[in-house]
């Protein structure tokens, strides 16, 4: 679709469904470059314990806590756009909850700002497409269906779109409801809450399958708190192929909007 159609639709949804924006409620807005630069927190640090970096990289004295969930984490960085709180929070707030579809392209749009930021193998934008993937956290299937839709998938879409990175849907699934992170008490039992809840979908493609082993795997969610989901899917996809003695996944990048 051309940007003039483009736009003649924007114009004409914003007369019969006047939107505002989902941070600061300005008019015609989804979600207003004030909002997008308030919320976004420049630079990379370790998830765990905040140390300031170059890459997101998980940092050595995180992975050094022995028995802890980091020490053989698959998911070697982890990159996000802001903080859970202030105009960010009431996006994803309003983008799952209220169902607001649309802040799917401007949030993505976010992530999309910080991967370049950190861009951490270096790569052209030119060659990006063609060693990596992006795989969005799952939904279990019964939450998929109450909520009409998976959110991480719907930012994955659009990050696909501005990255020209192909997008793998349907290659990890969630086997078993969860209680929801925040409503877990702790740090430890957030992590036992999601042992073993996700899996390869075992009708996966031959070709998708060599990609998930060849390929630097972006894994795409809204928000991330412990991490613990991050870790347990890239668990998951590290182990892939281990049956039939091939390594799994090689390097996997987690890329969430909010932390906190
Ligand atoms: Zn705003
Ligand atoms: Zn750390």
């Amino acid at each position: 679709m051309n940007l003039a159609w483009k736009k003649l639709i924007h114009t004409f949804l914003n007369l019969i469904l006047p939107r505002s924006c989902a941070g600061c409620g300005a008019k015609n807005e989804i979600f207003c470059g004030n909002c997008q630069l308030a919320s976004y927190k420049r630079g990379a640090q370790c998830l765990f314990c905040g140390f300031r970096n170059q890459t997101g990289a998980v940092c050595q004295s995180c992975k050094n806590v022995k028995h802890s969930m980091f020490d053989k984490t698959a998911v070697k960085h982890v990159l996000w756009v802001g903080r859970y709180d202030g105009a960010l929070k009431e996006a994803i707030w309003q983008f799952k909850y209220k169902k607001r579809k649309e802040l799917a392209a401007p949030l993505a749009e976010m992530l999309w700002n910080k991967f370049l930021e950190i861009n951490i193998m270096n790569v052209e934008n030119a060659t990006l497409k063609d060693n990596h993937a992006i795989i969005p956290i799952p939904l279990h299937f019964k939450k998929e269906y109450e909520r009409g839709f998976n959110q991480a998938e719907l930012l994955a879409r659009e990050f696909c779109k501005l990255s020209n990175i192909q997008c793998l849907t349907n290659v990890l699934i969630k086997t078993r409801e969860t209680k929801a992170q925040v409503a877990v008490d702790n740090k430890e039992l957030r992590i036992k809450n999601l042992e073993g809840a996700f899996c390869i979908n075992p009708k996966i493609s031959q070709s998708n399958l060599s990609l998930l082993t060849s390929h630097a795997l972006i894994l795409i969610d809204d928000v991330a708190t412990t991490g613990a989901t991050l870790i347990h899917a890239s668990e998951t996809l590290a182990k892939v192929g281990l049956p039939c003695r091939q390594a799994g996944a090689k390097k996997i990048i987690g890329l969430v909007v909010a932390h906190g």
